[in-house]
């Protein structure tokens, strides 16, 4: 088909022509299998407009080769070729587009089409810096941003086939975070088109003024630029500086902002009249600037120096206004020709450079610089380039996520956060009260990694309080330090009741009540403790016996003896109560309550609990030598009892001795895996014939733990299983 006619073939050209131009050394084979990639992929698909789908996609990728010229690479056209295939055809997904173009093409569709489906629900978050760095965030690698904008900008010059309702939303939408996202990058050459597209639709009638203001002061525009750029261009060539001289033009956009800040008129077509010098060296624009200043009169407020103190955005130039002739004020700036593409190409302009070999350039000296060693000379001066830098090391470094509430508010955290930091962010109640978590709407463990664009809704319960583990899975200083808070606290107070209760038990057996409060302060302070907190505190950490207290309590009545352990009542109790996170002592679950691991007691063995120092209370089995009165002192000892939640499982050392022979083990461990037990670790050994397999199992009591063995039993050429009696050397609780 003639190419004048067939819009996809025209758009071809252009592309093989500008890849021919811009790549000639690459190997561009994978680019135009990207393009048959794409069209197959939108073969049957149209844009609004009724033309091939493929137009767009080409389209954003002759954008691309525009912007990046030299700079472009086979990655980002195949990159942009692909763009929408994951988004429009079903059948394509990013393994297979990993499989057939690489991870890197991958990554840079699969960021695109990301993008694409963040929320924009929240018009504040939207409007907020952080939502344009999460952006930057989400793209693992520049180039998918440099896709991005190059979509929107085709999709903003062809928007007219939107309703209005929808264009105006896409209009928004740019204003806000592309045109935006294109000025933090330094790229003017986006901004300007993307802003004045967008002014167009948002306030059509001010772009209609706009644009006829131009229009008829066209002529007059010209002759007074052509007046003051005659003899400026004749005084640098008297003076040998080689310089290049144009008018420039203004967006629509700024034109408007202009009138608007002057209030709503144009000072006659002054604010029209601008001019660039493009030289080869600092020293010549400065050069130049003299030469200005003394052909014209500056006017003296508006001489910004850019040069020295660059923008935010790396952007370099002298700008200074005179007074041209009939007293016309006229815009000029002054830039080397490396300036003038920063100024224009912003970090497109990096890549340039990159691409074209040029390592020692300025803006890579001054970037290197920045990264290495955080500060220059430069910095100094800058305007902001701190700003400027944590943009860009969030582009590059990707150290921070950013995240929204189910409402679409922003939350920006750092990288590795999970669930349980974002909660904290929210609110310290929704932290401390977290048991669960939905990402996009799927339930999360709490220690799962959060990542940019995520939509966090956290489930909370009124009793659920912060966990032990938490402290692993927390990123952020505020929850670390809130959840640090909180079990110090709750250590404490546990302490505290823990304390209270083995004092009073250790009173009651010298038959006598806890003695009121300022006699009890009395008794704390001859221990050199400030009050009756503290005292419950230390008997319940273990760093004070009770029998002490006890005895300076009532010296005058001796401590009865009394067996360790609970009663024969006690036990009973327990065990009618049956299985239900552990043991209490006394009504109080705790978090110093630990098993003991010489013994593993299961709920239905009778248990006694052993104060340890700092540590609380570990509980054994009640014939656990470890408890002996050789080994352990007996004010030490204290009653403890079941108190299991469903569910909760335990761990059993069992030994199975069974005939040796192939195989066994994987049976053994099938028959374990049937009664719902878990193998936490196995080992075996074996000799004449007997194989001995010591298993470290996970079951929920003492009852399941029979089944188990009796399970195991059932197995041919098994001899025996028994729960481990025999406590190795080496064990001993340290008390
Ligand atoms: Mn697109």
């Amino acid at each position: 088909m003639d190419p004048a006619v067939d819009p996809v073939a025209e758009l071809e050209a252009r592309l093989r022509a500008a890849v021919a131009r811009y790549l000639p050394d690459h190997d561009t084979r994978d680019i135009w299998r990207a393009l048959e990639f794409a069209r197959t992929a939108h073969a049957h698909q149209r844009r609004l407009s009724g033309e091939p789908y493929l137009t767009h996609c080409l389209s954003v990728a002759v954008i691309l080769t525009d912007l990046l010229r030299r700079g472009a690479d086979p990655v980002i056209l195949e990159g942009a070729l692909l763009h929408d295939v994951i988004e429009e055809n079903k059948s394509v997904t990013r393994e297979r587009l990993a499989r057939e173009f690489g991870e890197e093409v991958a990554l840079l569709v699969d960021g695109v089409t990301k993008i694409g489906g963040v929320p924009f629900r929240n018009p504040e978050a939207m409007q907020s810096e952080n939502f344009r760095k999460m952006l930057l965030s989400m793209a693992k690698d520049i180039r998918v941003i440099l896709i991005k904008l190059a979509d929107r900008l085709h999709n903003m010059r062809t928007i007219a086939a939107h309703r209005e309702e929808k264009r105006r939303r896409i209009a928004q939408e740019t204003h806000d975070i592309y045109a935006m996202l294109a000025h933090r990058l330094g790229i003017a050459h986006l901004k300007w088109e993307l802003e004045d597209l967008s002014f167009k639709e948002l306030d059509p009638e001010s772009y209609r003024r706009v644009s006829e203001l131009v229009a008829t002061k066209r002529r007059e525009r010209e002759e007074a630029i052509e007046q003051v750029q005659k003899p400026l261009a004749e005084r640098l060539r008297a003076e040998e500086i080689k310089a290049e001289i144009s008018g420039r033009p203004k967006s629509f956009y700024s034109i408007w902002q202009k009138m608007e800040r002057t209030g709503g008129s144009l000072d006659g077509i002054h604010d029209l009249l601008g001019i660039r010098v493009i030289t080869e060296t600092r020293e010549d624009c400065y050069r130049v600037l003299g030469i200005v200043h003394d052909l014209f009169l500056p006017m003296q407020d508006r001489f910004k120096d850019y040069v020295a103190s660059p923008k935010s955005n790396m952007y370099q130039s002298l700008h200074t206004t005179v007074i041209g002739p009939q007293a016309r004020r006229v815009e000029i700036q002054i830039r080397t020709r490396q300036m003038h593409l920063v100024a224009e190409y912003g970090i497109a302009a990096h890549y340039q450079y990159k691409a074209g070999g040029r390592v020692e350039n300025e803006l890579e000296r001054k970037l290197g610089e920045f990264l290495v060693r955080g500060t220059t000379e430069w910095q100094a001066e800058a305007e902001n380039p701190r700003e400027f830098m944590d943009l860009l090391r969030v582009a590059l470094y990707q150290d921070e996520v950013f995240v929204f509430t189910p409402r679409g508010e922003l939350k920006q955290l750092p990288r590795g956060a999970s669930p349980i930091d974002f909660a904290f962010a929210v609110h310290t109640a929704v932290g401390s009260h977290c048991v669960g978590a939905r990402v996009n709407g799927r339930l999360v463990r709490l220690g799962y990694e959060l990542k940019s664009g995520d939509i966090v809704e956290i489930l909370t319960s009124p009793s659920a309080v912060p966990r032990e583990e938490w402290m692993n899975q927390v990123r952020t200083t505020r929850a670390r330090q809130k959840v640090r808070h909180w079990l110090k606290q709750q250590r404490l107070t546990d302490s505290i009741a823990l304390g209270r209760e083995m004092l009073e038990r250790e009173l009651r057996k010298r038959r006598r009540k806890l003695p009121p409060e300022d006699e009890l302060t009395e008794i704390a302070q001859s221990f050199s403790l400030e009050d009756t907190a503290l005292l419950f505190a230390r008997i319940g950490e273990g760093d004070l016996s009770a029998q002490a207290v006890g005895s300076r309590a009532y010296p005058e009545v001796a401590p009865p003896f009394v067996p360790p352990g609970p009663s024969a009542v006690e036990r009973l109790r327990d065990l009618a109560r049956g299985p239900s996170r552990g043991v209490k002592i006394q009504g109080i679950t705790s978090l110093m309550i630990h098993m003991a691991q010489c013994c593993h007691p299961l709920p239905g063995d009778p248990i006694v609990g052993i104060v340890t120092r700092g540590r609380g209370v570990s509980v054994h089995r009640g014939d656990c030598p470890n408890t002996f009165e050789d080994r352990v002192e007996r004010e030490r000892l204290v009653e403890v009892s079941w108190d299991v939640e469903r569910d909760a499982v335990f761990l059993a050392r069992v030994l199975v001795r069974v005939q040796d022979r192939p195989n066994m083990l994987g049976e053994i461990a099938t028959a374990i895996g049937k009664i719902g037990s878990n193998i936490r670790q196995a080992s075996v050994s074996s000799e004449e014939g007997e194989a001995v397999g010591d298993f470290l199992l996970e079951v929920r009591n003492l009852h399941h733990l029979e089944r188990v063995r009796r399970a195991v039993l059932g197995i041919k050429g098994v001899r025996a299983v028994d729960r481990r009696q025999m406590f190795p050397s080496g064990t001993k609780e340290e008390a």
